[in-house]
């Protein structure tokens, strides 16, 4: 049954009546026999898979199966930059599609997602980044992606707890998107889960995949830790769990999992009102509504699947980022925890057909997939509906075989 809009009168009316009329944001049913899709993952791009699914295509015989709770994997433990900045075409089109239907989610979804675009830097602190964020601008400028390169002044601007003058880290100038800023990560997955609900989809959390079945090389459904399901076509959208996933149904994914980590300081007094990444040193920070100052860097340098990150991470990140904001020096760190990212060798994600007939693929996203969670769930639910999108084209598996990789890895040596 479809939801109660959410409004202002809603708020009004559960106010005078101690909120006591809250329904529940979506249904927690028990797995039918059989779907016309079942979607593997409910992260941010599981459920915006099946949202655009049942909104752009009509397909809402569809089951999100999770096997811990929704929005509890990557989705829920990132640090929420949003940005499309991307140097290669393939990219810059799928990010700014994100990015676009980023601006008008919260009504899309009658859910506040709260979207704050409040403007992201790309500190240049070589003249090899300065050269290459100029590049970046330029092609972004091709593409019709607005960017703009800043110098010092500008960056002390926008940025007034900075110290640009650092001695091994100094700031030349930046890459600055107006547009980028960041949104809630929970709220995404909570809205584009509470949307698909209303569609009559079934979410099914606390329910493992456990193999994949096909037949004549066709898949013809899973088994889960709740029983068999019967699908007509398997969306896998697992993330560091990928290969598990392809292994389960007999052919292998150019993926490596590898533990990213972020923390985040004692809340202070607003400080600083933009993102910034510091790809250098492989460090960024923001502040979050709390107060909070988020921080993050680079994935561990070794494969593997436990949900935190090496201690020494957290050491270099915030020594390299003292350099550029001595106020992080005298902060309390107050918690940190890790994701299992999905990483491929040229940094672009996977959107694709598989070997076998009726799986499709969605991951690669690695250190960077928030961002991308509207504009992939866009393309990847018109792949399963039509066999073909435009947005994903480029970001098949055939461009392993090829040699036709998307290369961002020289484009940000961090790819939040
Ligand atoms: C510390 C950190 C910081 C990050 N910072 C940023 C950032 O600032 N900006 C940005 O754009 N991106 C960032 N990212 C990357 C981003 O979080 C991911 O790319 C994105 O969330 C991936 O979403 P997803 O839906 O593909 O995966 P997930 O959210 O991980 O969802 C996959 C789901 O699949 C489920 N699953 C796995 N195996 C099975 C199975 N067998 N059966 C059923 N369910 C299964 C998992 O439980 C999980 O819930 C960061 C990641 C981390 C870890």
């Amino acid at each position: 049954m479809a939801q109660r809009r959410y409004s202002m009168f809603a708020v009004a009316r559960e106010a005078l009546r101690y909120h006591s009329g809250w329904e529940r944001a979506w249904r927690s049913p028990a797995p039918k026999k059989r779907y016309d899709v079942v979607v593997v993952g409910a992260g941010g791009h599981g459920l915006a898979t099946a949202y655009y699914l049942g909104k752009v295509h009509g397909i809402t015989n569809v089951a999100v199966i999770e096997k811990g709770w929704l929005g509890g994997g990557n989705t829920g433990r990132n640090t929420t930059i949003i940005r499309s900045n991307y140097l290669q075409d393939p990219s810059s089109a799928i990010f700014d599609k994100a990015l676009k239907l980023y601006e008008d989610l919260s009504q899309d979804l009658n859910y506040n997602v709260m979207f704050s675009p409040r403007g992201l830097l790309m500190l240049a602190q070589s003249e090899h980044e300065m050269r290459g964020y100029k590049r970046t601008v330029y092609a972004n400028e091709l593409q019709g992606v607005s960017t703009e390169w800043i110098g010092r002044e500008r960056v002390k601007e926008l940025v007034p707890i900075i110290n640009l003058d650092g001695p091994r880290y100094p700031v030349l100038g930046a890459l600055y998107q107006e547009r980028g800023g960041t949104a809630r990560h929970d709220a995404v997955a909570w809205g584009y889960a509470r949307g698909c609900s209303n569609m009559g989809m079934d979410i099914i959390q606390q329910c493992e995949v456990t193999g994949v079945r096909t037949e004549g090389g066709k898949v013809v459904g899973v088994d889960t830790t709740k029983g068999a399901i019967d699908c007509g076509k398997l969306a896998v959208v697992v993330a560091g769990h990928s290969s598990v996933l392809a292994e389960m149904a007999g052919f292998r994914l150019p993926i490596e999992s590898m533990a990213l980590q972020a923390w985040v300081s004692e809340p202070i007094k607003p400080a600083i009102d933009v993102v910034v990444m510091a790809n250098l040193v492989h460090g960024y920070i923001s502040q979050s509504d709390k107060g909070e100052l988020v921080l993050g860097g680079g994935t561990d340098g070794f494969n593997n699947y436990s949900q935190r990150g090496s201690w020494h991470h957290i050491e270099e990140t915030t020594r390299a980022l003292v350099e550029t904001f001595p106020i992080v020096s005298r902060l309390k760190m107050l918690r940190h925890w890790g994701g299992i990212v999905d990483m491929t060798g040229d940094r672009s994600p996977i959107l694709s057909k598989t070997p076998v007939e009726g799986i499709f693929v969605n991951c690669g996203w690695g250190t960077g997939g928030f961002k991308a969670i509207p504009g992939s769930g866009f393309a990847m639910a018109e792949l399963v509906a039509k066999g073909h999108s435009p947005l994903a084209a480029d970001f098949g598996l055939h461009r392993f075989k090829e040699g036709q990789f998307i290369d961002e890895s020289v484009a940000a040596g961090v790819a939040h």
